[in-house]
């Protein structure tokens, strides 16, 4: 098992995650763009079993963002602590930017690299994707 953990920006919601089976990717779709303010959201999906709510489960509150998804944040800090997809159920999605440990995956994909914006000048050097689904290969 490798072990992480993730906290909210007041610390009200702690969480541990067990990153044997997490993968991590960068999205530039507009809906991460709108959601967090920034030119892309990085992700770290893990299964369901794998994310463990230590405290602060009362301390979340939710926003449907559309009929497949949602997003768990902090209800005093406005903290995005999780995301869930009806459509893929066993899996979990946390902003990686919350996340602490040692063995943290690297982001390994731009998923709807075409949709990004242009005034971004980090530089990226993970596999580009696009297309209708964010996820065809660009490179
Ligand atoms: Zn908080
Ligand atoms: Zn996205």
């Amino acid at each position: 098992m490798t072990a992480a953990a993730a906290n909210c920006y007041c610390g009200a919601v702690r969480a541990s995650l067990d990153l044997s089976e997490a993968g991590a990717l960068h999205c530039h779709c507009s809906q991460c763009r709108h959601l967090s303010g920034a030119a892309f959201s990085t992700w770290l999906n893990l299964p369901k079993a794998g994310f463990r709510i230590d405290a602060g489960v009362d301390d979340l509150t939710v926003f449907t963002v559309s009929e497949n998804t949602a997003r768990h944040f902090c209800r005093h800090c406005g903290a995005h602590v999780y995301s869930t997809d009806i459509r893929e159920p066993d899996i979990v999605g946390l902003p990686l930017g919350i996340v602490t440990g040692d063995a943290l995956p690297q982001p390994d994909t731009h998923y709807y690299f075409d949709s990004g914006v242009t005034w971004c000048d980090v530089a990226l050097s993970a596999n580009k994707a696009g297309g209708a689904t964010g996820q065809e290969s660009l490179d």
